[in-house]
């Protein structure tokens, strides 16, 4: 999603003139930009820092008081009703939550919770927080600490995989029941546009912006890690890899690269390959009808969609949940073996690889959305119930597992071997 601040443009701004590039490490010097523009690595065409105006701070505001208000609205008023045979039903999102905790599901529940509604909560008010004392000249206590998080919890705010696993349980819901959308539901579309538009605008620059000494001019193609410097990875400045921490904001500083970046990756890509096996293996969920269960994996719920002549939707849970992780374990283990083998070849292409692997791997969470959206639905003990089966959990297991393999995967290690073909 975009909401991904953590690799987002302007993340790279520096105060001392000079700015590391994000992806590559590659030190470039700070140029002032025009409206619109955004200034671009020149090693790995990765985007460095943009313009951001004056007025840039009053209109996250007016967004991230906006997606406030909606979120209040989002999670007080019903989000979906369902009626079978006469019989109806009306839901919160909390209360799809609470049901996928009595149905014996607690990771499942704690995943849906946190990624669509604990997470972008505490996105939008920790922004509000942050942005309205800074608009007086006022620095929030723990600005700094509280950009960080809104920054790390970008990759796990899933609203929008979240609606479209509503869009599918419609469909699949269609011939079991009438469905009705609630005033929450419109407002949960809402607060998806409205919190990424205004997360896309959440720049370090509002709060640090680029000013200080200028460093002497660093010699071309010279890296960050080359001139003993690391990026404040809060507030974007370089700072001394000496330092006891950043002059400017009070974070901690972060080491040249990840801690043990390629044995950690490894290991989690282990522990996801072993993972896709119970997960594919095991049913997600069973559909009950007039008492008679009917166990599915995600195959099976495949098939059953194709034979239900729902064509789009079968593409998408398949691609989704069976080629998305297994094309992205595979990405991220071609990636280890060619930073373990200090391959230069083309850096460029490789760095795409991994940007795609960490965008596209949140929605393959849309199967697990789609099975707690409906077992949280479909209670209608005698005429028909779902119920999520333990191959759901394996398969939330797995997805998470797989973004923190990417995340934890440090892209500069592809460049730090491949300095002759820049
Ligand atoms: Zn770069
Ligand atoms: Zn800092």
């Amino acid at each position: 999603m975009d909401i991904n601040g953590a690799h987002g443009p302007g993340y790279a701004l520096a105060a001392d003139g000079l700015v590391a590039c994000h992806e590559c490490d590659a030190l470039h010097r700070l140029h002032p930009l025009d409206d619109g523009q955004r200034a671009h690595c020149t090693r790995c065409a990765s985007v460095l820092y943009r313009h951001c105006p004056a007025s840039g701070l009053d209109t996250v505001i007016a967004l991230a008081l906006t997606a406030a208000l909606l979120f209040v609205i989002a999670n007080v008023f019903p989000f979906i009703a369902l009626e079978i045979q006469g019989r109806g039903q009306s839901n919160l999102v909390v209360s799809g939550i609470i049901a996928l905790f009595h149905a014996g599901q607690p990771g499942l529940a704690v995943l849906v919770a946190v990624t669509s509604v604990v997470f972008p909560g505490i996105t939008i008010f920790g922004m509000l927080w942050v942005l309205v004392p800074a608009r007086f000249g006022i620095r929030a206590p723990g600005a700094a600490a509280i950009f960080h998080l809104i920054r790390r919890l970008g990759p796990w705010t899933l609203l929008g995989v979240f609606m479209l696993s509503v869009i599918a349980a419609f469909v699949k819901l269609g011939d079991l029941a009438t469905v009705i959308p609630g005033v929450s539901m419109f407002a949960f579309a809402g607060l998806m546009l409205i919190c990424a538009a205004a997360s896309a605008r959440f720049d370090a620059a509002l709060l640090w912006p680029p000013a200080g000494p200028r460093l002497p001019l660093p010699r071309p193609g010279a890296t960050a890690r080359e001139l003993g410097l690391v990026r404040c990875h809060t507030c974007t400045v370089l700072v001394p890899h000496t330092a006891s921490g950043c002059h400017r904001c009070g974070a901690a500083l972060p080491p040249f690269r990840k801690t043990a970046s390629v044995a950690r990756t490894w290991a989690l890509v282990t522990a996801a390959a072993l993972l896709a096996i119970p997960a594919n293996v095991y049913p997600v969920m069973s559909v009950i009808r007039f008492g008679r269960g009917e166990p599915s994996t995600i195959m099976s719920g495949v098939i059953q969609l194709l034979e239900g002549g729902f064509l789009g939707l079968a593409f998408i849970i398949f691609f989704a949940s069976i080629v998305v992780p297994l094309l992205k374990i595979a990405a991220l283990v071609y990636l280890l073996l060619s930073v373990q083998r200090r391959s230069k070849w083309r850096p460029q292409e490789r760095l795409r690889l991994y940007r795609i692997t960490e965008v596209v791997g949140a929605w393959s969470m849309v199967d697990i959305f789609l099975v707690g959206i409906l077992s949280a639905l479909v209670q209608l003990q005698a005429l028909a119930a779902i119920e999520p089966g333990i191959g759901a959990s394996f398969f939330g297991a797995l997805v998470v597992v797989t973004m923190f393999a990417a995340q934890n995967f440090d892209p500069r290690l592809i460049w730090d071997h491949a300095k002759d073909t820049a």
